[in-house]
């Protein structure tokens, strides 16, 4: 790894940040593929009757939410690792200002300031992102 004679502190605020975004992308592969092969085990052939095929669905259902906001972690944590490579870490995505240091201590990959981060959040809870055309 070549390393660049541009001192800067950011450089080695990203290594930790890297470090702890690498554990956290190999913790949730090695979950999700527990996950998985738990699945294939607890998936009988033949479901013994309609009961234990209502419990089978509901467990799917926990499984795929679960699994789903898995997969959506490590999509972060990995744009988050391509953010350091690229040297845009640390910068929110939505208004470019710098993601405070006590945040990214809590979340290495957030994407966004908290202020962008509820304004992004109340977006999605709308379930549809409209500009306003009203103006
Ligand atoms: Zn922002």
């Amino acid at each position: 790894m070549a390393k660049t004679k541009a001192v800067s502190t950011s450089s080695t605020v990203s290594e930790r940040y890297s470090h702890a975004l690498i554990t956290k992308s190999q913790e949730l592969r090695a979950s999700m593929s527990a996950q998985n092969a738990a699945q294939v085990v607890a998936r009988p052939d033949h479901p013994s009757d309609e009961g234990d095929l209502s419990q089978r669905s509901h467990d799917e259902w926990i499984f795929l939410n679960r699994n789903k906001l898995e997969v959506r972690l490590l999509r972060d944590v990995e744009d988050a690792l391509r953010r350091i490579e690229s040297e845009q870490y640390g910068v929110c995505q939505e208004c470019g200002e710098p993601i405070s240091r006590k945040r990214l201590e809590a979340l290495p990959w957030a994407k966004y300031c908290v202020s962008c981060q509820d304004l992004v959040t109340a977006r999605k809870q709308v379930g549809e992102f409209r500009p306003n055309e009203e103006d």
